[in-house]
């Protein structure tokens, strides 16, 4: 579908770790879009001389869904960020939608590998609460999130409920309590057992550039195809 650009207002904001929050909009107009597509949120003013700026933000809800859930890091003195973090219940705003080409695809017989950094783990959000995904899900699912704290793991609860979906968190500087993975996503994909369906497996990588070059040297080593590759950087 082409962009169009539309009017909305927040219905919520909500703290989901402590450098993470989450807000939903109702738009005025229905948005029709593919689960893992973004919106480009306008920042009044923010620019130089006093222009608008534009943000892009995946949608972490699913295209079934009433409201337009945006899932975002705070980025101290960040425009985009910072605009967003003060919207309140009731503000209004201008995004323009839908983009991106970071969709899910349905690939019968395959299994699904998602690979996030961080706020990169919205676009899986969508994905995986879709009718698409829902209707038709994969044989077996991962969800990797890689943090560098416990406190910042996002959607544990979602895909950690969800059947046939294996949920990790990779935690590089976890505290002395953490039971779970001590490491990056790359270290546990490096470490998994000889049992990992490499090649069936299509993998959607998403947040930091790093990662997403690392995991992809990775895979490619292990046989995979480029086309099996789906990712969207989110910043370098
Ligand atoms: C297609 C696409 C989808 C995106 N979706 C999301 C999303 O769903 N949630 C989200 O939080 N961000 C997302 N981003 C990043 C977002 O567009 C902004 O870059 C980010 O919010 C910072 O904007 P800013 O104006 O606050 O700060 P800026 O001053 O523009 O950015 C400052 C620096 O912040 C760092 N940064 C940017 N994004 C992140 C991040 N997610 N985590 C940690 N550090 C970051 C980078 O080093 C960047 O140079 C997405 C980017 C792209 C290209």
């Amino acid at each position: 579908m082409k962009p169009i650009e539309f009017q909305c207002h927040v219905k919520s904001f909500k703290k989901l770790t402590p450098t993470v929050f989450e807000t939903a909009f109702e738009t005025h107009q229905p948005l029709p879009f593919d689960a893992g597509q973004f919106i480009s949120v306008v920042i009044p003013g923010a620019g130089p001389n006093g222009r608008d700026l534009r943000r892009a933000y995946s949608i972490a809800s699913p295209p079934e869904a009433k409201e337009i859930e945006l899932c975002v890091k705070i980025v101290e003195d960040g425009p985009g960020t910072q605009y967003l973090y003060r919207l309140r219940p009731g503000d209004h705003a201008r995004a323009i939608a839908p983009y991106g080409s970071f969709v899910f695809e349905d690939k019968p017989g395959r299994n699904v590998c998602f690979v996030a950094t961080g706020t990169g783990i919205a676009p899986f959000r969508s994905m995986a609460l879709s009718r698409k995904f829902q209707e038709n899900p994969p044989a077996l699912g991962y969800c990797l999130l890689g943090v560098r704290t416990e406190d910042e793991i996002l959607y544990a609860d979602t895909f950690g409920a969800m059947p046939r979906m294996k949920f990790v968190a990779a935690v590089s500087q976890a505290g002395p309590n953490w039971n779970g993975f001590r490491g990056r996503v790359t270290d546990y994909l490096k470490g998994v057992g000889s049992d990992f369906p490499w090649l069936e497996t299509e993998y959607y990588l998403c947040g930091h550039g790093g990662m997403i070059n690392e995991v992809k040297a990775l895979l490619l080593e292990k046989g995979v195809g480029k086309e099996s590759v789906h990712q969207e950087i989110y910043y370098k």
